[in-house]
This record gives structure tokens, C-alpha cells and sequence, in this order.
């Protein structure tokens, strides 16, 4: 299967370079392998593959990453999965 794309340029991360120490925890809790490290910083490499799930935001140690989680597919799944209103995703 291929990589999953969502709506072209309205995903909400953004990543402050200068903030972030290249330790890579973003890149492995990110499900969709959106993000890469060059040169010992991370960079968004796949931005439309973001599903705003807001796992790198939560786990980066050093405030490098912002999303603006709980509003995505990510979000209507887990309520789809729990019978709440809002769980219909594309
Ligand atoms: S919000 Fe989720 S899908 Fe988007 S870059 Fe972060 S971990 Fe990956
Ligand atoms: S988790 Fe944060 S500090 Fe670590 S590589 Fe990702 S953006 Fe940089």
C-alpha cells in the first residue's frame, strides 16, 4: 500500500530548528515517517503525510516541535473507536 496523503498544505506542524538537539525521538514515534534528520536536526521531510496525531510535539525534550493535535483523522479514529460524536474521518 501506498503512503497515506492527506488535504495538501493545511497541516498545522511546524518545527524550530534552532530549538531541536537531533536526538531523533520525533522520528521514531512519528507513525507516517514524516519527519528525516539532516545534519543533526530534524526536518519536516513529508509534511502532507502529517495526521496531526501530535506525538512528536508530546515526546520532543526540547519544545522544537508544534501541532495542532486532537483536530485530524488521528483524533476521529480513536473517537470513532470509543462511540463519541466527531469519529468520521476521510
Ligand atoms: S503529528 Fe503525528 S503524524 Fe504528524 S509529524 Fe508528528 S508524529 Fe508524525
Ligand atoms: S524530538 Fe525534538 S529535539 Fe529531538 S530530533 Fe525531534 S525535533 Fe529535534
Amino acid at each position: 500500500m501506498g503512503q497515506l496523503v492527506y488535504i495538501k498544505d493545511v497541516v498545522t506542524l511546524k518545527l524550530d530548528r534552532e530549538k531541536c538537539t537531533g536526538c531523533g525521538m520525533c522520528l521514531l514515534v512519528c507513525p507516517h515517517t514524516v519527519l528525516s534528520l539532516t545534519n543533526g536536526s530534524a526536518e519536516i521531510e513529508n509534511r502532507d503525510a502529517c495526521m496531526e496525531c501530535g506525538a512528536c510535539a508530546q515526546n520532543c525534550p526540547a519544545d522544537a516541535v508544534t501541532v495542532n493535535a486532537g483536530v485530524g483523522c488521528a483524533t476521529a479514529v480513536i473517537n470513532a473507536a470509543l462511540g463519541r460524536e466527531g469519529g468520521s474521518c476521510c
